[in-house]
């Protein structure tokens, strides 16, 4: 792979800009690739060419597009282990987390959407039968994504689009660019016409500004951070584009008296500290019932002791380095920002994990006694660290939950199902889950609040690219 050139109207091409940025991995500190980053001439070169694709791309049959997207399934799941390999080396993915969890996410997403597609009228009746009413997509799509969750971004943003019948152009992170070139290396195997998918790199502040800005993109699906999202719908505003933004999130995970306590706390620590922090729906504050809470921090300082850091091109159990340095950076901030306003560090705190001289490695880092106003319990600190308060009753845990600006996700543990359902029908969140039940490909995933508007995966995820005409005769 040229990993300088971009994917537009079918080919791989040179850039016309020469800029060009080192992808770095994160365990070395040292450059895996140079990537280039567009300019505005890139980027319109790559909207014209989905501009120019749509027309027929939109007239495409179902069966066609199932037909393409058979063939990227298979595709997909030929290539994994270069998928595997590049998120492992662009996001220090662990190989066996990434292997079992972050790489299924592709062919997952590809086989709910053909579920979708082989179902889905496109061509309908309004209530009355007075008139028909056609789902058509929205027409040029720019799709922006985060290095988090690479492929899983990227998927369920590409996929719907180019179901929908809408043509798009992709700006991946600059930060985990490879394992996306990989995949439009794929799109172009499969089949799609020329057009229907192209790839730029670059920067937010130009070539992701530019798309959100330009006159012949339709729409914008955005995931980042929420400081970026507000800055893409400002500048989509200009141009009346429809803007879906998932964004970041703090959530909370409420643990009750009667929750099986050493696998719910074993859990929660488990799933903050997963993927290095770096999962926008991390349940990061850890609220629990007071009559459990100093058994509660007990189990949690253990499990945070007992996680392993390690290297991400060694399978095992362990967790990676954070993405870079700016962000190894902020997240050491934050942690003694947390000792500062008098937070109960228990396990973990600044400095480098296992005293590592290579490699954005932070400690498994776990506070007690946060209070709801401290900067950690309200910042999404992005690395492995977690935040423990407790509750007096489930009215609090709820108020407390729910007293954020964000409202992505939440957990609930609890024996008790109609707890359960009350409360989960209390907090102000796009996902629930409850005793650490996992989102499956096909139930929407979004945020209510600052955590976005959107709604992606299956059939909500299509609707995001679809608008409707209605024909009355
Ligand atoms: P980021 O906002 O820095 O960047 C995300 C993408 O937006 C990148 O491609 C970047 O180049 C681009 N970008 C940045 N500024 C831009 C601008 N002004 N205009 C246009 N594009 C711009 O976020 P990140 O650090 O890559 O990712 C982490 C963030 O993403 C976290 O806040 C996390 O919670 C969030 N996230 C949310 C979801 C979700 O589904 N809600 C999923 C994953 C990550």
């Amino acid at each position: 792979m040229n990993t300088g050139q971009f994917y537009i109207n079918g080919s791989w091409v040179n850039p016309l800009e020469q800029e060009t940025f080192d992808v770095i991995n994160p365990a070395t500190e040292r450059s895996a690739a140079k990537i280039s980053m567009a300019g505005t001439a890139d980027v319109e070169l790559a909207v014209q060419a989905a501009r120019s694709a749509f027309p027929e791309y939109m007239a495409t049959t179902v069966e066609q597009r199932l037909g393409w997207f058979s063939r990227l399934l298979e595709i997909y799941r030929r290539r994994a282990p270069e998928i595997t390999q590049a998120m492992c080396t662009e996001m220090g993915s662990p190989l066996s987390f990434t292997e079992e969890v972050q790489t299924p996410c592709g062919d997952g997403h590809i086989e709910v959407i053909m579920e979708v597609l082989a179902g889905f009228e496109f061509d309908t009746l309004s209530p009355r039968g007075g008139s028909r009413v056609l789902h058509e997509p929205v027409g040029v799509a720019a799709l922006i994504t985060p290095w988090n969750w690479p492929v899983n971004q990227v998927v369920v943003k590409v996929l719907p689009a180019l179901a929908a019948g809408c043509t798009c152009i992709l700006k991946p992170s600059e930060e985990s660019p490879l394992s996306a070139m990989i995949f439009a290396e794929m799109i172009d195997e499969a089949g799609f016409p020329a057009g229907a998918f192209s790839l730029i790199n670059g920067s937010g502040l130009l070539a992701g500004a530019a798309l959100a800005a330009h006159p012949d993109v339709d729409m914008v699906s955005f995931t980042g951070s929420t400081r970026a999202g507000i800055a893409v719908a400002k500048t989509a505003a200009d141009t009346v584009k429809r803007v879906t933004l998932e964004l970041g999130g703090k959530s909370p995970n409420l643990l009750f008296a009667d929750a099986d306590l050493v696998s719910a706390v074993s859990w929660s620590v488990e799933a903050c500290f997963s993927n290095a922090g770096q999962t926008c729906d991390a349940p990061t504050r850890l609220l629990v019932e007071r009559s459990v809470y100093e058994q509660a921090k007990e189990i949690a300082t253990r499990i945070a002791q007992a996680t392993k850091v390690g290297d991400p091109s060694v399978a095992g159990d362990h967790i990676g380095p954070v993405v870079n340095a700016r962000q190894y950076d902020n997240i050491q901030r934050l942690i003694q920002q947390g000792i500062d306003e008098g937070a109960n560090l228990l396990a973990g705190g600044t400095g480098r994990a296992d005293d590592r001289e290579v490699g954005y490695y932070v400690k498994p880092t776990l506070f007690a006694d946060v209070d709801n106003d401290m900067t950690i319990n309200k910042q999404e600190i992005f690395g492995p660290v977690l935040c423990m308060m407790p509750f007096d009753t489930e009215d609090e845990a709820i108020r407390l939950g729910n007293d954020t600006d964000y409202g992505l996700g939440a957990c609930i543990q609890t024996s008790d199902p109609v707890r359960a359902d009350r409360v989960a029908r209390k907090l102000r969140a796009g996902t629930i889950s409850i005793n650490g039940a996992a989102l499956d490909y096909d139930a929407p995933f979004g945020g209510m609040k600052q955590s976005g508007n959107g709604r992606e995966n299956g059939i909500y995820g299509l609707e995001d690219y679809l608008d409707l005409k209605t024909v009355t005769a």
